[in-house]
C-alpha cells in the first residue's frame, strides 16, 4: 500500500517535472523568436515585446522614484542639523556675552562699595556743612549705583536661565535629529547599492529586448514614453477605456485592437494599445 503511493508521487513528480521541462522549451522558442530579425517579426510579436519593454523600463522608473526622494530627505535632515548647529553656537556666544555684562556689574558694585567707604572715612573729618552734604549725596549716589548694578544682575540671571533652557532643548533636538539623519543615510546607501544592480540588470535585459523591436516602433514608443506622464507609451484596454488616459475606446476600435493585425494608438493620448489577453501572455514571472 505504502509503495503504491510512493509510486503515485513519483509520477506526480515526474509530471511536475515536465511541466517544467515544456516551460523552459516555450522560453527558449520565444527568445529564438527574439533573435530573429525584427523588421519579420509578425504585428502581436512587436506588440508582444514592446510590452515586455514596458515592464521592464517601468520597474525601473520605479527604482528612479525610490531613490529620488531619500536623497531629498537626507538633505533636508542635514540642512535642519546644520540649522541646529549654527541655532546653539549662537546661544554660547550669547551666554558667553552675559557672562562678560554680568562680570561688569559685578566690577561696578566693588567699585561703588570701594567709594562709598572711602566717602565714610572722609565723612568722619569733614570740616564744615557742606562737604557733608557733598559727601553723603556721593554715598546715597553710588548706592544706588549699586542697587542698579543688583538688578541689572538678576534680569540677566533670569535670560541666562531661558538661554540655558534653550541650549538644552536644542541639543535634544540636533541629538535626535543626527539619529534620524545617520538612519536615512544608511537607508539610502542600502537601497542605491540594492538597487544598483537590480538597476543595471534591468538595463541589460531592456537594451536586449531592444533589439528584437523594429526600429521605427521602438523610437515612437520612446516618444510617446517620454510625453507621457506615467512614463507608459503602450497599455491594455481597461473597461474599454484607454489604460494610459482612461478615454473610451469604441468598439469597432477595441475589436482591430484585439485582432492584431496593426499598430493602433489612443486617440487621445497617442499611447500603443495592446489586447490584455496579449499583454498577459507576455507577463511572465
Ligand atoms: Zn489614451
Amino acid at each position: 500500500m505504502a509503495k503504491k503511493e510512493q509510486a503515485t508521487e513519483t509520477t506526480e513528480t515526474k509530471k511536475a517535472k515536465t511541466v517544467k521541462t515544456a516551460t523552459k522549451a516555450t522560453k527558449t522558442k520565444k527568445s529564438a523568436k527574439r533573435s530573429e530579425k525584427a523588421e519579420d517579426l509578425s504585428i502581436e510579436q512587436r506588440l508582444e515585446n514592446l510590452f515586455n519593454l514596458q515592464q521592464l523600463l517601468t520597474e525601473i522608473d520605479k527604482i528612479k522614484t525610490l531613490r529620488g526622494e531619500l536623497p531629498y530627505e537626507v538633505q533636508d535632515l542635514e540642512d535642519e542639523v546644520a540649522g541646529l548647529q549654527t541655532r546653539i553656537h549662537k546661544y554660547h556666544g550669547d551666554m558667553k556675552e552675559l557672562d562678560t555684562i554680568v562680570g561688569q556689574q559685578r566690577i561696578k558694585i566693588t567699585d561703588s562699595n570701594a567709594l562709598i567707604a572711602k566717602y565714610q572715612e572722609q565723612l568722619e573729618n569733614v570740616r564744615n556743612n557742606r562737604e557733608y552734604d557733598s559727601l553723603s549725596k556721593e554715598i546715597e549716589f553710588q548706592g544706588l549705583e549699586v542697587e542698579l548694578a543688583e538688578k541689572k544682575i538678576k534680569e540677566f540671571a533670569y535670560e541666562v536661565k531661558n538661554l540655558k533652557e534653550e541650549i538644552e532643548k536644542s541639543d535634544v533636538q540636533l541629538k535626535e535629529r543626527k539619529i534620524d539623519l545617520k538612519a536615512k543615510k544608511e537607508e539610502l546607501h542600502e537601497i542605491v547599492s540594492e538597487t544598483k544592480i537590480q538597476e543595471e540588470q534591468l538595463r541589460e535585459e531592456a537594451k536586449q529586448l531592444e533589439v528584437s523591436i523594429e526600429p521605427r516602433l521602438l523610437a515612437s514608443f520612446k516618444r510617446i514614453r517620454k510625453g507621457a506622464r506615467n512614463g507608459l507609451g503602450i497599455v491594455t484596454i481597461q473597461r474599454d477605456a484607454c489604460g494610459g488616459c482612461f478615454s473610451k475606446i469604441p468598439p469597432q476600435r477595441q475589436l482591430d485592437i484585439k485582432q492584431r493585425k496593426k499598430i493602433i494608438v489612443c486617440e487621445n493620448c497617442g499611447r500603443i494599445l495592446i489586447d490584455p489577453d496579449l499583454a498577459g501572455v507576455g507577463v511572465e514571472q
